[in-house]
């Protein structure tokens, strides 16, 4: 009866979602310009509906590229043609949300049945808000919740603050998930939500910078977004708003902030999965952080979470002109990157935008700096491509507990250069 119970729900959790049955990920290790344009020429083929997990950037980054059942044997030609080799890094994509599913959904019943949240599994965005609720009670005098503004389709964003006292004390602002389907990065929120409250008092750097400077989490930025990964579609990367004009939905929220604007390696398409938006924060989740960074006056550092692809990058990426503080950010990416490769081993690259991966515009980091947060950050986690945005869940906890490791020198480094 149980047993029959569990299918049902899973059948119920699974009814309205969108299918990729044969779908596959190819990957491309691309050897020179010629095959990147090549890549970039595939791109504008609307017709095969490609969905690019990396899109073409250059040679040290391979191209990966979620391709439909019905476009395989087109794409695979296309490439054949050309000589460029692939491999195929997801042969089902279907298979793998099929397993992920089965996953949340065990794991869901024995959270429940023990009563204890468990963070090395994905949540919903009812789960993660009533976590929030909770972190906010438990520790009262350090955590509490602040609704910052309301999503398109009318759900409240909450960040998480963490302080100890004063009066608008410098502030880190930290955030994850704008791209809805980048799961690992709404978890690794969560995780360190908890990691600074738990650890406040126990963990001495964690107490000396909570002591003076107040951290900002805001863990589902794309609140409509991440709704529609659960209900809808794994793989939805935009927000939900319409765009006068089209069928099509949504804007690339990371495309959408007042820095270059509608430049190159944004899409005025607004079925493409990089549309800018028709113009600058017209994207109320954009609009919202810009307002509360705005009125907030003090925030000394702007942290972006992403994933994948394991970088750590700062400005520039609507240009390919280095900042003006680049030894500086250079150096603190560096140690960061160091310091979070320590415990596992994870490897990372680091350096700005537009060398690491490409030219870039309307992104919140070049917003950030260019606005006077000097410390402005954007980080691509866990992996580098064997599973891609289906990164299992069994790695949630190693990935953020790695992470931390690196947001701790880049807070400590804040800390101690004050401006
Ligand atoms: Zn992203």
């Amino acid at each position: 009866m149980e047993l029959l119970l569990f299918f049902l729900t899973l059948i119920g959790a699974v009814c309205c979602q969108e299918t990729f049955y044969g779908d596959q990920v190819l990957r491309i290790k691309v050897s020179n310009e010629d095959q990147l344009n090549k890549l970039r020429f595939l791109e504008t083929l609307e017709h095969l509906k490609l969905d690019f997990w990396l899109r073409p950037s250059n040679p040290q980054i391979p191209v990966d590229i979620h391709v439909s059942f019905t476009s395989l044997q087109a794409v695979k030609v296309y490439l054949e043609s050309r000589g460029i080799e692939y491999s195929i890094m997801i042969k089902d994509i279907q298979a793998m949300l099929d397993e992920e599913r089965v996953e949340i959904e065990l794991n869901r019943k024995l959270e429940r049945n023990s009563k204890s949240f468990n963070l090395s599994m994905y949540h919903t965005l009812d789960e993660i808000y009533t976590q929030m609720d909770i972190l906010a009670s438990e520790y009262s005098g350090l955590v509490s919740k602040q609704q910052i503004g309301t999503s398109y389709e009318g759900r409240p964003m909450y960040v998480l603050k963490f302080s100890t006292g004063g009066i608008n004390r410098p502030a880190i602002w930290l955030d994850s998930g704008i791209h809805a389907r980048e799961w690992v990065t709404q978890a690794t929120g969560l995780w360190i939500a908890h990691k600074l409250a738990a650890d406040y008092g126990m963990d001495s750097a964690i107490t000396s910078l909570l002591n003076n400077l107040d951290i900002y989490l805001l863990i589902v930025t794309n609140p409509d977004g991440y709704v529609f990964t659960h209900t809808d579609n794994r793989l939805w990367r935009k927000t939900r708003s319409k765009s006068a004009g089209s069928t099509c939905i949504g804007v690339d929220p990371n495309r959408n902030w007042n820095a270059g604007f509608g430049g190159p390696g944004a899409s005025n398409n607004p079925c493409s999965d990089s549309y800018h938006g028709p113009q600058a924060e017209s994207e109320v989740e954009v609009k919202s952080v810009v307002n509360f960074i705005k009125r907030h006056g003090n925030i000394k550092a702007f942290i972006s979470i992403h994933s994948y692809s394991q970088l750590l990058m700062f400005p520039y990426g609507y240009k390919c002109t280095n900042v003006v503080d680049y030894s500086e950010l250079n150096a603190v990416a560096e140690s960061a990157a160091s310091a979070l490769t320590s415990l596992y081993g994870t490897a990372y690259t680091v350096g700005p935008i537009c060398t690491v991966i490409y030219q870039a515009s309307g992104g919140s980091i070049d917003w950030s700096y260019d606005y006077g947060i000097k410390y402005s950050f954007a980080f691509e986690l866990r992996d580098t491509g064997a599973y891609g945005f289906l990164l299992p869940a069994n790695q949630i906890i190693p990935t953020a507990e790695e992470t931390w490791l690196g947001l701790k020198k880049i807070c400590k480094h804040v800390q101690d250069n004050p401006y």
